[in-house]
């Protein structure tokens, strides 16, 4: 399963930041997710629990903020975000310049998976 393996590595990144912060409790997560990267957000989110239990991070808010899919023509330079609804594979064919109708674009954001941000409380005494 993608996203299990996606979750554990986000988790090992959560604690290796609070680690080096000095954290004691890790009490929320903000995770950036692309439109393209095809992780199902319910999965992922029930990754991230089974991930985190007994860790730091266990019992931490976590927010799943989805990147919209932005590309960039490389014809006229236009960018443009994408708000189309689909199956992958459609989305991407259908992908064109919306000022020149060029297809020859880049993809410029929708493949993300980060963490944005982590809410944490610091041991006071470090
Ligand atoms: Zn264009």
């Amino acid at each position: 399963m993608h996203e299990f393996s996606t979750a554990v590595s986000i988790i090992e990144a959560v604690k290796r930041a609070a680690k080096d912060y000095g954290a004691t409790k890790v009490t929320g997560i903000t995770i950036q997710i692309g439109k393209l990267s095809m992780l199902n957000h319910d999965q992922l989110l029930f990754g991230l629990e089974i991930a985190a239990k007994d860790s730091i991070a266990e019992g931490a808010k976590i927010t799943i903020e989805p990147l919209p899919i932005k590309i960039r023509c490389n014809r006229c330079a236009t960018k443009s975000i994408v708000n189309k609804e689909g199956a992958l594979y459609e989305v991407l064919s259908s992908l064109t310049c919306p000022k020149c109708k060029a297809r020859d674009i880049d993809i410029i954001q929708g493949r993300e998976c980060v963490v944005k941000d982590i809410q944490a409380v610091l041991d006071e005494e470090n």
